[in-house]
């Protein structure tokens, strides 16, 4: 089975499908892996560490057109004749219905990522939660690279700076690791969500929980966070209000799945909050968690930066490439089975996923 992955060709993606160790591991599994040269470059895998690991290089058409399933990061776009029909594909994208239907036209049977289930099994194939991992920590770095203020309290001869402090909004996977990293860097973090059964693990991180009376259950069945009242979403923006005028920075992850980011820091609330203060929104992908925020800009309102920035995990793209290529060989490792493509739709993980096959769109 030949395994073909062409360069990203999407404006500002570094990521490359698979990294070279990932994909000798394939080659020794019996598959045949053709990488279109110069795939990794910008992820900063050569050519010659491809050519080592025993994968071949090709350029884009042969890599497209011969392959029985390409991997990619992004969806593919513009021309799908280049894909051979019935051909499978794999990535992380969103399944747009206008894509969806082009992708079925072509008979390919087409995988995404982003509609994995949160389920224990499916975890190693997890791209949601590796790439939010890297967005989490980078949203630091660009936060403390963004403000005034150095991160740890500092006792100098030239005077005591006191830390500074983080105030996370939406502990999720990023959030979770938006924590970890501002503790390393010495800051004093605090952090909010909807769904009370994180409070422990923010706890674990050394932050502190902020709690508000939530009097509906705010989570799903699945470990999502549900939409608020109108009441309730009114409560959170009064509390959350009260808890940026402290925060030097704040760094807000929150999302619904499928649904606009809930707004969580209002116009008002940027105007309460300290000249310096820089506010990191991951949620900009969906429109933002900050009423200002505008996605893939940095602003300055009141003194107050806020960031937009789009796909975070790009930025940093050697490691995230490298737990992508673990993930994606991980979900080949369960739709191939003999070196044939296994279509079992009574199993969730492909049920999910799978959103064209023979030339139907399976998902809406
Ligand atoms: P996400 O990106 O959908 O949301 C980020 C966070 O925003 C969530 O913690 C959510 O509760 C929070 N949020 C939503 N609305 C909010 C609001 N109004 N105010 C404050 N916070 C709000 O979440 P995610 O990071 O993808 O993780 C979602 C869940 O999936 C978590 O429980 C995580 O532990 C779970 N998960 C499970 C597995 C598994 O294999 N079992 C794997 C990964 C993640």
């Amino acid at each position: 089975m030949r395994i073909g992955v062409p360069k990203e060709i999407a404006a500002n993606e570094r990521r490359v499908a698979l990294t070279p160790d990932i994909a000798g591991r394939l080659v020794k599994g019996g598959f045949e892996v053709v990488i279109e040269r110069g795939a990794g470059t910008a992820a900063f895998f050569p050519d010659e560490a491809y050519s080592a690991a025993g994968v071949k290089l090709g350029d884009r058409s042969s890599v497209i057109s011969q392959s029985d399933i390409v991997l990619q990061v992004q969806a593919p776009s513009g021309d799908l004749t280049q894909y051979r029909e019935g051909a499978a594909l794999v990535a992380f994208f969103q399944p747009a219905a206008d894509l969806l239907r082009q992708l079925a036209q072509r008979r390919l049977t087409a995988f995404t990522l982003v509609l994995l289930p949160r389920i224990t099994r499916a975890q190693p194939m997890d791209v949601l939660s590796s790439q939010a991992t890297v967005a989490g920590y980078k949203a630091v770095l660009l936060a403390a690279s963004a403000s005034g203020r150095l991160f740890p309290m500092l006792v100098t001869a030239a005077g005591t700076l006191p830390a500074a402090r983080v105030l996370v909004l939406g502990a999720g996977v990023a959030g979770l690791q938006a924590i970890a990293t501002a503790r390393r860097l010495g800051a004093i973090v605090s952090a909010f969500d909807v769904r009370p059964a994180v409070k422990e693990q923010v706890q674990s991180l050394g932050a502190l929980f902020l709690e508000m009376a939530i009097e509906e259950h705010a989570e799903t069945a699945g470990g999502y966070a549900k939409e608020l009242s109108e009441e309730t979403h009114r409560k959170e923006l009064a509390f959350l209000a009260g808890a940026a005028k402290d925060a030097d920075i704040v760094i807000s992850t929150a999302a619904i799945p499928g649904k606009k980011a809930p707004i969580l820091i209002t116009a008002a609330a940027v105007q309460g909050m300290k000249p310096g203060a820089v506010i990191v929104d991951l949620a900009a992908e969906t429109g933002g968690n900050c009423e200002l925020t505008e996605p893939g800009s940095e602003i300055v309102r009141n003194g107050v930066s806020i960031l937009g920035p789009l796909n975070l995990a790009s930025t940093l793209p050697r490691d995230a490439s490298q737990m992508y290529a673990k993930n994606v060989s991980a979900f080949l490792g369960h739709i191939v089975q003999d070196g044939k493509l296994r279509l079992d739709f009574e199993d969730q993980i492909i049920r999910d996923t799978c959103v064209t096959h023979a030339g139907e769109v399976r998902k809406s």
